[in-house]
């Protein structure tokens, strides 16, 4: 009997263009404001009103005619933020004004108090003296200076941050049409997997990757779903799965994708829906699956990651994030690139490209003192040792050939955390 892959090993950017026509951003969702941060926008939002909506001091002082220039004034009354003054600056007078006040009427500029000396009241009459001559327009934000009315302030597509989201208040949308994080369902498959708070018997192992799974899906914004533990057992495995698909958007599955007689995933999913991808010549993960199963009309996206800790996660990092962030609506689904200098000599591999594991901290002597990222190796590469993801920000794509990238190379990064 043959124990060749019926797969064909698939470069990497190619199993990546199939996983992303795979994967189509689901339907926007009306949502109010406080639950959209992090989300991305599925309509265009314009200012019904101009911003300001009224001629508005920048300063504290007091509003002037701007002609009647330094001298000294009769303080007609306060114009305050918040209300509109039911009096008019005439001649001979000015209005204290804070900032952010609607300007009075008759005034036409705002001179700050720091320009200014309080006189003493005269016959109960307060008085101003104005030392600076200023500009009609002067410490006036103009209606619509910040924001014109009818102006796009947000376009589709756009991911809302905490500006984004200031501008979606001020305009008064207080509910928006955003694509909904996806659900991830996540299985751990083994008949040694324990849960971290039991004991380890005899052949047993603790289960890390569901664990690891569930965080690494918070921080690409979707919603986990823990599908616990199925044993390598034909029975149990389909039940499980089953869940994953009718409860979320995506299920992700670790472990039974390679060639073992008890690795059921495959057939599973090969009987369940269809199978797109097998295998990708990339290491580590070169066991990687990726299923789609229709459930009501719905093409649920299916992962069935590598046992091995660290090939799980390259390959959730490689694959199922821009995946999560294709249905999420980004606009570029795919993990951001930078170019790093070798800190150590690192082994090229001859039949696989390889990811290896880096952490990348900024250095300001590198490229002649222009400063660029130093990636430093996080050591053995085993794809079991999960010490090797610990502090890695970087994923570097080292080409498949033979022989060492010297120290200095520069090669390009696939950033997966924060870049310090
Ligand atoms: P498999 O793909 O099922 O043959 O698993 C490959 C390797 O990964 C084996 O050494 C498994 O014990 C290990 N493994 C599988 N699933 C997990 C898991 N959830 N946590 C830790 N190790 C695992
Ligand atoms: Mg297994």
């Amino acid at each position: 009997m043959s124990v060749e892959s019926a797969y064909p090993m698939l470069p990497v950017a190619d199993a990546l263009a199939i996983v992303l026509e795979q994967a189509q951003p689901l339907p926007a969702r009306l949502t109010p404001l406080p639950e959209v941060v992090g989300l991305v926008l599925a309509e265009t939002v314009r200012a019904p009103e101009p911003l300001p909506p009224f001629p508005a001091s920048t300063k504290d002082g007091y509003a002037v005619l701007a002609a009647a220039g330094p001298g000294d004034y009769t303080v007609i009354g306060d114009a305050t933020a918040g209300r509109m003054a039911d009096f008019t600056v005439a001649a001979g007078t000015v209005a204290y004004i804070t900032t952010g006040a609607p300007l009075p009427a008759g005034a036409d500029a705002v001179v700050m108090v720091e320009e200014t000396e309080l006189l003493p009241t005269r016959n109960g009459t307060r008085r101003v003296r104005v030392h600076q001559q200023v500009r009609a327009g002067a410490d006036i934000r103009p209606v619509g200076s910040d924001i014109q009315q009818g102006e796009t302030v947000l376009d589709a597509g756009a991911h809302l941050g905490a500006a984004e989201i200031g501008l979606l208040a001020t305009v008064g949308a207080a509910q928006v049409q955003v694509y909904p994080r996806p659900r991830v369902a996540i299985l751990s498959t083994g008949d040694e997997l324990v849960d971290p708070d039991q004991p380890i018997g005899p052949g047993q192992i603790r289960d890390s990757n569901r664990f690891m799974l569930q965080a690494a899906v918070l921080a690409a914004g979707g919603v986990p779903l823990d599908l616990g533990i199925a044993a390598d057992t034909p029975s149990v495995l389909p039940e499980k799965v089953e869940r994953g698909l009718h409860e979320a958007d995506v299920l992700l599955t670790s472990g039974g994708v390679s060639m073992g007689e008890l690795d059921l995933i495959k057939p599973l999913l090969e009987r369940r829906g269809q199978v797109h991808i097998g295998r990708i010549r990339m290491k580590p993960g070169k066991p990687l699956t990726f299923a789609t199963v229709l459930i009501d009309g719905q093409p649920k996206l299916v992962f069935g990651l590598p046992g091995n800790p660290v090939s799980s996660l390259v390959t959730y990092y490689l694959f199922v994030v821009p995946a999560l962030r294709k249905l999420a609506g980004w606009p570029d689904p795919h993990l951001p690139r930078v170019q790093a200098h070798l800190a150590q000599p690192l082994p090229m591999d001859g039949y696989r490209p390889e990811y290896h594991r880096a952490t990348l901290v900024w250095d300001d002597s590198l490229n002649s003192g222009n400063g660029g990222y130093l990636a430093t190796s996080t050591g053995s590469q085993s794809s079991s040792r999960l010490l090797s993801m610990r502090t890695a920000n970087a994923l570097l794509e080292l080409p498949q050939a033979e022989g060492v990238l010297p120290v200095g190379a520069v090669v390009s990064a696939l950033v997966i955390g924060e870049l310090h």
